[in-house]
């Protein structure tokens, strides 16, 4: 587990934006786990007094120190609350940007037509999880994002992307096949040269 392992966090110096929904979801899921006076005490920590709006950015600085401090803050915890958090946001990329109808058609089809379309969809919609890093599909079963802004700055003995995998998992669960597994299995935090992401059935 990760509260056995320590995790060394330094300010990214990247200034690009992601979407809103990369903090809203973790607002909601501390707010379940840790209380919601716990919560914007942290969230007041990150520089983030007030949440954007749905549809809304913010700076991505903000958003990998507010990752960053749920680990510093709950160490044995934070694993379990950015996999939590990366669903969520999933689930809420799911409803926004995909019809019922669709989701209909992509469980239909064999899941390695499914699979290939979901990472497309996520490719086209990557500026909210990667901000200024570059998603990349590198097969149809792993994905990879470069200069991941939620990683550099960071150093870990193992990879600390829970939020990423999550959200991927859950992105591809509930469009391609109910049973597909994402396990991070290269990060930037734990040396790598970036943040691959492998799926499995
Ligand atoms: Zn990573």
């Amino acid at each position: 587990m990760a509260n056995s392992h320590e995790i060394i966090s330094q300010p990214p110096t990247g200034s690009g934006l992601m979407d809103a929904n990369m903090v809203a979801s973790l607002h909601a899921v501390i707010e379940q786990a840790k209380g919601s006076a716990s919560r914007d005490r942290v969230f007041a920590d990150a520089g983030i007094e007030d949440l954007p709006v749905d549809d809304g950015t913010l700076s991505e600085a903000r958003v990998a120190r507010l990752h960053s401090l749920v680990r510093e803050n709950w160490p044995g915890e934070a694993s379990e609350i950015l996999d939590m958090a990366g669903r969520v946001a999933a689930e809420v990329f799911v409803s926004q940007n995909i019809t019922p109808k669709a989701i209909l058609l992509l469980q239909n089809m064999p899941w390695s037509v499914s699979a290939w379309l979901v990472g497309k969809a996520a490719r086209l919609n990557s500026a909210g999880f990667r901000g200024s890093g570059t998603f990349a599909i590198q097969t149809t079963s792993r994905l990879a994002i470069y200069h991941n802004p939620l990683a550099i700055g960071v150093t870990a003995d193992q990879p600390i992307c829970h939020f990423h995998a999550a959200m991927f998992e859950h992105m591809f669960q509930r469009m391609s096949h109910r049973d597909f597994v994402c396990r991070e299995t290269a990060c930037m935090a734990a040396g790598h040269d970036h943040c691959s992401f492998e799926l499995t059935l």
